[in-house]
């Protein structure tokens, strides 16, 4: 197999200056080493390929070798092989942030038993009519709440847990990879550096129990199919002190009969009579909050919406209503008695409508002209 070329695993041109190989060794040793890719080999491949790239091109006599005879210009010189004399300080390299990323300092890196409680989610279904003027309503679920035999210490004795002899509480077992030393979280105490010899009956070591739970919901005026309301800290409760995760309640809005949400509007449509159209009317509609009065002029056109303000949804968490939007429909009776069909006929030899085309566009324009 022959060797990748130097430049293509940094990934930079053959005319790179130190500070792009250094950049771009530091990219890819970040991305492919061996303690964020724990049992991944391709990335510890390449992490390895990159660090010798880097280890040759970063010496101003081993890259001019490279340059002119290539891999053959190093003379073997394997880099994995053995010290490697006035090569590269990682530590110079990485700084302070390599140091951080991956305690190269060699200081422990104990998992916290600490664990914040996971967020919980319920799905609570409303009417139509809740969501626009709120309602409260008591839920019941299941949640994680801390042990009460042993306060969430998960030990039986009522002592904390004890320190782990495998890292010796360190959470993680060092090891040699190259010339790089490796970190591995422990598995004896799954890193967190203790374990629990005499779990709590109750618990069994978890420190939580499942419980089922009432909680009072407060659904606000205004929210629609969707919403999520946050309750703060109402979640699982979290593992040895940790903190409690929090309780989203997420709303389903049942469908009304014939009101339509368009954000704080209600829309919905009414039909109404020729004669009601042409001589204009006063009808009475049901809005949601009560009879809704609506006048319709002379000559109103089919299809006019009418805009009746207050009359929707209040905002949520503002002041303000939405409005009511109401379509009209003149509608045609399918079938006529004798006595209306002759008065329709009547009414038809004064009235005349022109049958001449229009496109479709123009006539959504007319419409608007009529509203
Ligand atoms: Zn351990
Ligand atoms: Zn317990």
């Amino acid at each position: 197999m022959s060797k990748a070329d130097y430049y293509e695993v940094l990934g930079v041109s053959r005319d790179a200056t130190d500070q792009e190989l250094k950049s771009a060794y530091r990219k890819q040793a970040l991305k492919f080493h061996p303690d964020r890719n724990p049992g991944d080999h391709a990335a510890e491949e390449k992490f390895k390929q990159a660090s010798e790239a880097y280890q040759v091109l970063s010496d101003a006599d081993k890259r001019a070798a490279y340059d002119r005879y290539g891999h053959a210009g190093l003379g073997g010189q394997g880099f994995g092989a053995g010290p490697f004399g006035g090569g590269i300080d990682i530590g110079d390299i990485f700084g302070d942030l390599f140091g951080e990323m991956f305690n190269m300092g060699g200081a422990s890196q104990r998992a916290s038993r600490q664990q914040r409680g996971d967020d919980l989610r319920f799905d609570l279904t409303i009417d139509f009519e809740d969501a626009i003027f709120g309602t409260e309503t008591e839920v019941k679920l299941r949640r994680l709440e801390t042990c009460a035999t042993c306060q969430g210490r998960g030990t039986a004795s009522g002592q904390g847990p004890t320190t782990c002899s495998q890292c010796h509480g360190r959470g993680q077992i060092r090891y040699q990879q190259g010339f790089f030393s490796v970190a591995r979280t422990c598995g004896a105490c799954g890193g967190a550096g203790s374990v629990i010899t005499d779990p709590c009956q109750t618990c069994r070591g978890e420190t939580r129990v499942s419980k089922e739970i009432k909680l009072n919901v407060k659904v606000p005026p205004g929210v629609e199919d969707g919403t999520r309301i946050r309750y703060s800290a109402e979640g699982d409760s979290g593992r040895f002190g940790g903190a409690k995760g929090d309780l989203y309640v997420v709303l389903s809005v049942r469908s009304h009969d014939f009101f339509e949400r368009d954000g704080y509007n209600l829309r919905c449509v009414v039909p109404i009579s020729f004669p009601q159209a042409a001589l204009g009317a006063e009808i009475e509609i049901p809005g949601i909050d009560g009879p809704v009065s609506l006048k319709i002029p002379e000559g109103t056109q089919s299809g006019k919406e009418f805009r009746i303000r207050g009359r929707g949804v209040p905002f949520l968490n503002e002041k303000g209503t939405g409005d009511l939007l109401v379509r009209v429909v003149v509608q045609i009776p399918r079938k006529l008695s004798r006595a209306q069909r002759d008065l329709v006929a009547q009414l038809a030899e004064s009235i005349t409508v022109e049958n001449k085309p229009t496109s479709p566009s123009l006539l959504e324009k007319m419409k608007d002209l009529f509203s």
